[in-house]
């Protein structure tokens, strides 16, 4: 019997390191490529990968989380290497591609209690920065409404870019957004462009990352011109800044983990450590638990209101 936990071991073992140590890494030294910073193919951390052989070669035990483990990022990078075959980017989440509806959020039940989403590798493409500016409003509460996205400054005329390949569901004028563009990738996310002066693609198009899509403005409900920019996943707004650095201008980690949590869904790069809210938590007793500054962890979070911890609430920590 313990044979065939060896077999069954040895095989697990190999799939772990083929994940994390891919084969095809021809710029991994010398002179850097241009997609570098980007581009890697790597989606379990060092320490999930020593934890994961250590159990599996522990023959007596193989941790059932870590078959489930292996089994979810085989699925998620099988699911991405053919997502780009079907004509519309994200199907297995949406029942259609509805170019009418702004967004129709699905219902809690049709959310995933845990998911690994990746969001840069060979098949899905780069991500390119929609704008590069100062955040001028992040995601949260903001005069007693929640703002689903994060405000980005920019002149009239500059042009915005798709951050990721994908098809364009949503191209027109739209009360507050006023001319909004929204793109559905091929992982299933969606982002949105909002406030523009001129709108460059039309539904249905397919654009690739970086390509044009609009100019910035500021019509619809905006006082000054800025970038309105959403992420989104089955309609739920996710906060931007969770999947992006806007001060770096690139993705913090090419694998997504989505979470659904008492206040919809929550995102974080699958290599952050996160922290569920307890009763009496405040900003400063967390942060300092975790030597980190409250302007820190709040930074880390995306936010810089001063608002209270609701217990159930996930932050990040690292
Ligand atoms: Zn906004």
């Amino acid at each position: 019997m313990k044979s065939v936990f060896k077999i069954i071991g040895l095989i697990l073992a190999a799939t772990l390191v083929s994940f994390a140590f891919p084969v095809n890494r021809p710029y991994a030294k010398g002179t850097p490529h241009k997609e570098d910073t980007t581009h890697t193919e790597k989606t379990v951390s060092y320490e999930e990968l020593v934890y994961m052989v250590d159990s599996i070669l522990d023959l007596d035990s193989i941790s059932p989380q870590a078959i489930a483990m292996v089994t979810n990022y085989s699925a998620e990078l099988e699911r991405v290497k053919t997502a780009k075959l079907s004509t519309l980017p994200g199907s297995e989440f949406y029942e259609n591609f509805d170019e009418e509806t702004v967004f129709s959020p699905a219902p809690d039940d049709a959310l995933p209690e845990l998911m690994n989403l990746l969001v840069t590798n060979d098949s899905l493409g780069t991500y390119t920065p929609p704008i590069c500016g100062i955040v001028t409003s992040n995601y949260g509460w903001r005069d007693k409404r929640m703002h689903k996205g994060i405000d980005i400054d920019l002149n009239k005329g500059d042009k915005v870019l798709s951050a990721f390949d994908g098809k364009v569901r949503i191209a027109r004028k739209q009360n507050g957004y006023g001319n909004v563009v929204i793109v559905r990738h091929y992982n299933g996310l969606e982002t949105v462009y909002a406030h523009l002066s001129k709108i460059k693609v039309k539904a249905g198009e397919v654009v690739t990352s970086g390509q044009l899509v609009g100019l910035g403005g500021m019509t619809g409900h905006a006082t000054g011109t800025h970038l309105h920019f959403e992420v989104r996943f089955k309609g739920h707004a996710l906060n931007p800044a969770n999947l992006i650095s806007f001060t770096d201008n690139k993705i913090y980690n090419d694998t997504l983990t989505l979470r659904k949590s008492k206040y919809g869904l929550a995102a974080f790069p699958s290599n952050a450590t996160v922290y569920t809210v307890q009763r009496g938590d405040s900003w400063y007793e967390v942060a300092k638990r975790y030597g980190l500054t409250t302007q820190q962890m709040k930074a880390l979070n995306g936010t810089d209101k001063r608002f209270y911890l609701k217990v159930g609430q996930q932050l990040r920590i690292n």
